[in-house]
C-alpha cells in the first residue's frame, strides 16, 4: 500500500503547503495503547510535533478511529489540528494535520506542555515559525483533504490518481488544449452571461480539476462586483468594491498563485481559502471581474491555457453587455417616442405637467412627486403639480433657487439621487413626515443648458431607494419633458401673438386689424399726393347656406379659392384682408371708382365662374359674391367713413339681387341710382339672378328657372 504516495499527493496540495501530515494506522488488535496506533509516515517532521501535537492527538485517537468522522482539534492552549479516520483497503487509517496555531497562544498551557525536560521558552521561536489560522480556516482546509481522500476510495480506483504533473510540459497537454480551443469556439456561439460562465467553468473543471473556483462579474451597474462559488464553493461569497477587486486583478497577483492574505480575507469574509490564482476578466481595457481558482497547484502552461480562456469569456461577456446596452436603449427610445406622441397631443399646459408627472413617477414607480418651474426673474419657483399631495397647499410653499433640494438642482443644473435624506451630507435634513421612504430623485428641467425647472419624485412603491438606473431613465424623459413644456408655452404664446399678428391663418391675406392701419397710411399718401383710392367690399351670397348644404370644410375651401380669386384679380401694390367671416376687402391705391369698377367686376366674374367644391348641391349650383365700392376722397375721407360708404353699397347690391356691383353715390350723382355693373352680365347670367332680397322666393325663382 503506497501510503507514503498518497501523504506525499496530499502534500502537494497548496492548502496543505503550511501543515505538517502524520497517518496513523489501527492494528487489528483491541488493546487500549499507543502501540495500536503507527505512525507511517510524517512528511513534516518537527520539534513541536513531537512534543506536543502528537502526543495530543496519539492520546485521543481511539477515540478519533472510533467516532470516524472527520474533526478539527484545538489543542495545548493555542494549536490546530484535524484528523480524518478513513478505510482503505480494509485497514483503519487516520491522517493527522498540524503545524497551525492560533493568533494568540496560552504560555501556561505551553509551558505545561513542554515537559519532557524541554522548556516553553525554547519551543517560542517554533511557535513563532508556525502559520497562523482560524478555527474555520483549518475546516476548510480538513474537508478539501476529506474530499481529496475520497478521491481514492472510489470503488474504479484501486489505485491513488496520478498527481498533478508538475512540469509545464506536462501540463500542456494535448487533451487540455484542444477541450480549451473547442470551448473558445463554442463561446463564440453563445449569447447569454450564464452560458458563456458554465461553458468557462465547465471547460476549467474538466480540463485542470481545480479544488475549488470562484467567479467575481459586475453588478447591473457596474459598480460593485460579487463573488459567486461556481466550483466546491457556497453561492455567495460576498462583494468586492472597485478598490478591493484590486486585490485580485492587480499585475502582480493575476495568473499568479497567490497567499490568501490577510486583506483578501478581509475583503471576502466568508470564503476560506490558503492560496488564490485570480485571472482577471478585462476587455477593451475594462475589467470586467475576474475568475478564481482556489487550493489548487496551477501549472504555468495550465495558467496560460486558462487565462487565454478567461479572456476569450471576457470579450464575450462584453459583447453581450454592449448588445445588451445596445438594445436597452432602442427599446427606451422607443418607449420615449411613444411618449412624445402622448405628450404631443397635450396642447394645455396643465395637463401637460400633469402627464408629465404621471409618466415619470410611472417609470421608475414612485408614489409622490411634483413639477416646480423657476419664475421669469429666476429666484422664486413655483410647484405647477403634484402627485400624492395637495396642490392648493404647494403652490403656497415659498421656493427660492439654491435652496432645499430641488433649489439646489435647479440652482446647479445638477441631478440628485439621495438614498437616505437623514445621511445624506448634501442635502442633511430630517426626513420629513410626508415622505415613507427616505430615498428621493431630483432632476434638473433644461433647455439647452438652462434650468427652467425641477422635477422631484420620492416614495418608490417597494419603498426601497431610487437607483442609478432609475435617474438615467428619468434624465432621459426630464429632457423631453422639458421640450414638451417649452413647447405648450409657445403654443399658449403664439395664441396671445395671434392678435398682434397682421395676417388671416386661413386666408393667409392680411387681417381687419391690419387692413386698418395699411388703409390709413395709403389715404395719408393719396391725400399728400392728391391720388384718388377705391375700396371694394366683397361678400359671399348665401354662404351660410353653402356652409350648411357643403360642410364647413367645403366652406373654409371656399374662403381660401376666394381670396386667391381676389389676389389675382389685383395689382401688387393693391391691399387685399379678410374682414370678417366671408367678407373681403380691397384696397385699390391710385384708382378711381371707374377703374376699380373693371376689376370689381372681374372678381366678381371670377367668382361666378369658379367650379367651388360641393357647389353642385346648392340651389343654384354655384358661388356668387356681391361687391360694393366706394373711393376716396368723394366718397369719404377716413377709414370709417370709407368703409361705411362701400358697406352701405354691399347691402345695396344684396338688396338688389346679389351677385352684382353697386358703388358708393358720389355726391355729384346723388339722387342718381348707383353705379350698378350687373347689366354688364352676360344674358344667361342675368337670367338666373334672383331680384328680391328674400332667399325664398330667391330660390323659387332658381326652382321656376331649371323647370
Ligand atoms: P348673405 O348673402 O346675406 O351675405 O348671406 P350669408 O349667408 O352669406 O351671410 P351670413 O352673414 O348670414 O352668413 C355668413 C356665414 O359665413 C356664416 C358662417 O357660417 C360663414 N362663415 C363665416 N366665417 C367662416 C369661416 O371662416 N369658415 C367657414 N366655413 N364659414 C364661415
Ligand atoms: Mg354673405
Ligand atoms: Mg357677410
Amino acid at each position: 500500500m503506497p501510503f507514503g504516495d498518497l501523504l506525499a499527493d496530499l502534500k502537494a496540495l497548496p492548502a496543505l503547503a503550511r501543515y505538517s501530515l502524520t497517518l496513523y494506522r489501527r492494528r487489528n488488535g483491541t488493546v487500549a495503547s499507543a502501540q495500536r496506533f503507527e505512525s507511517c509516515a510524517t512528511v513534516v517532521e518537527d520539534p513541536l510535533c513531537r512534543e506536543v501535537s502528537r502526543q495530543f492527538f496519539e492520546e485521543n485517537m481511539e477515540v478519533f478511529f472510533d467516532e470516524a468522522t472527520p474533526s478539527v482539534c484545538r489543542y495545548g492552549g493555542g494549536f490546530f489540528g484535524f484528523l480524518i479516520p478513513f478505510t482503505l483497503s480494509g485497514e483503519d487509517l487516520c491522517l493527522v494535520g498540524d503545524g497551525v496555531r492560533e493568533e494568540s497562544i496560552d504560555l501556561w498551557q505551553l509551558a505545561s506542555l513542554a515537559r519532557n525536560g524541554g522548556d516553553a521558552f525554547s519551543l517560542l521561536p517554533y511557535v513563532e515559525s508556525l502559520a497562523t489560522a482560524s478555527y474555520e480556516e483549518v475546516e476548510e482546509v480538513a474537508e478539501q483533504v476529506r474530499r481529496r481522500i475520497e478521491l481514492y476510495l472510489l470503488p474504479a480506483r484501486t489505485e491513488p490518481p496520478v498527481p498533478p504533473p508538475a512540469h509545464p510540459q506536462d501540463a500542456l497537454g494535448d487533451a487540455a488544449l484542444s477541450v480549451v480551443s473547442q470551448a473558445m469556439e463554442r463561446l463564440d456561439k453563445v449569447s447569454t452571461v450564464t452560458a458563456c460562465v458554465a461553458i468557462c467553468c465547465e471547460t476549467i473543471v474538466t480540463a485542470f480539476q481545480p479544488a475549488r473556483m470562484a467567479l467575481a462579474l459586475p453588478d447591473a451597474e457596474g459598480k460593485s462586483f460579487p463573488v459567486t462559488g461556481v466550483w466546491g464553493l457556497p453561492e455567495e461569497l460576498g462583494t468586492l468594491t472597485p478598490e478591493t477587486l484590486q486585490l485580485f486583478v492587480a499585475p502582480d497577483k493575476a495568473k499568479r498563485t497567490v497567499l490568501w492574505d490577510g486583506k483578501m480575507r478581509a475583503a471576502l469574509p466568508d470564503l476560506r481559502a490558503t492560496v488564490c490564482t485570480p485571472f482577471p476578466l478585462k476587455a477593451q481595457g475594462e475589467r470586467l471581474g475576474f475568475l478564481a481558482i482556489f487550493d489548487t497547484d496551477v501549472a504555468p502552461n495550465q495558467a496560460l491555457l486558462i487565462s487565454m480562456l478567461v479572456g476569450a469569456m471576457a470579450g464575450k461577456l462584453a459583447t453581450i453587455d454592449k448588445d445588451a446596452t445596445r438594445s436597452k436603449e432602442n427599446a427606451l427610445s422607443e418607449r420615449l417616442m411613444s411618449l412624445t406622441d402622448t405628450l404631443l397631443q397635450i396642447d394645455s399646459k396643465d395637463l401637460l405637467y400633469e402627464s408629465i408627472l404621471k409618466i415619470a413617477s410611472e417609470l421608475i414607480d414612485a408614489t409622490q412627486g411634483s413639477i416646480m418651474l423657476i419664475d421669469k426673474d429666476g429666484v422664486g419657483m413655483q410647484i405647477v403639480f403634484t402627485l400624492g399631495m395637495t396642490l392648493n397647499i404647494a403652490r403656497c410653499l415659498q421656493l427660492k433657487v439654491g435652496k432645499g433640494i430641488a433649489g439646489m438642482v435647479a440652482k446647479t443644473g445638477q441631478p440628485l439621487l439621495v438614498n437616505d435624506v437623514e445621511k445624506d451630507s448634501r442635502v442633511a435634513m430630517a426626513n420629513r413626515m410626508r415622505f415613507k421612504s427616505k430615498s428621493l430623485i431630483c432632476i434638473p428641467l433644461k433647455l439647452k443648458e438652462k434650468v427652467i425647472g425641477v422635477l422631484n419624485l420620492s416614495d418608490k412603491k417597494n419603498l426601497r431607494p431610487f437607483t442609478h438606473s432609475d435617474l438615467q431613465l428619468l434624465t432621459s424623459f426630464a429632457n423631453l419633458a422639458s421640450l414638451m413644456i417649452e413647447r405648450t408655452e409657445v403654443l399658449e404664446e403664439s395664441e396671445r401673438f395671434e392678435q398682434l399678428s397682421v395676417t388671416d391663418p386661413l386666408t393667409g391675406l392680411y387681417n381687419r386689424r391690419f387692413l386698418k392701419s395699411r388703409l390709413e397710411e395709403e389715404l395719408n399718401r393719396s391725400m399728400r399726393q392728391g391720388l384718388n383710392l377705391t375700396v371694394i367690399f366683397i361678400d359671399l351670397d348665401f354662404f351660410k347656406n353653402y356652409n350648411d348644404l357643403c360642410g364647413h370644410l367645403a366652406g373654409d375651401e371656399a374662403l381660401k379659392l376666394t381670396a386667391d380669386i381676389i389676389k389675382e384679380s389685383l395689382r401688387e401694390m393693391d391691399i387685399v384682408a379678410r374682414y370678417g367671416g366671408e367678407e373681403f376687402c380691397a384696397v385699390l391705391p391710385g384708382t378711381s371708382k371707374a377703374e376699380a369698377m373693371i376689376v370689381a367686376e372681374r372678381i366678381r366674374c371670377e367668382i361666378e365662374n369658379k367650379r367651388f367644391p360641393g357647389a353642385s348641391d346648392i340651389p343654384l349650383r354655384r358661388l356668387t359674391a356681391s361687391l360694393g365700392i366706394a373711393s376716396f376722397p368723394e366718397d369719404g375721407r377716413t377709414f370709417n367713413d370709407l368703409v361705411h360708404a362701400s358697406d352701405v353699397a354691399l347691402y345695396e347690391a344684396k338688396a338688389r339681387g346679389r351677385n352684382r356691383i353697386v358703388a358708393a353715390r358720389t355726391s355729384a350723382d346723388r339722387g342718381e341710382a348707383v353705379h350698378e355693373l350687373s347689366d354688364q352680365r352676360p344674358a344667361q347670367t342675368q337670367s338666373n339672378l334672383a331680384k328680391t332680397l328674400d332667399f325664398n322666393t330667391y330660390l323659387e325663382a332658381s326652382l321656376q328657372s331649371k323647370g
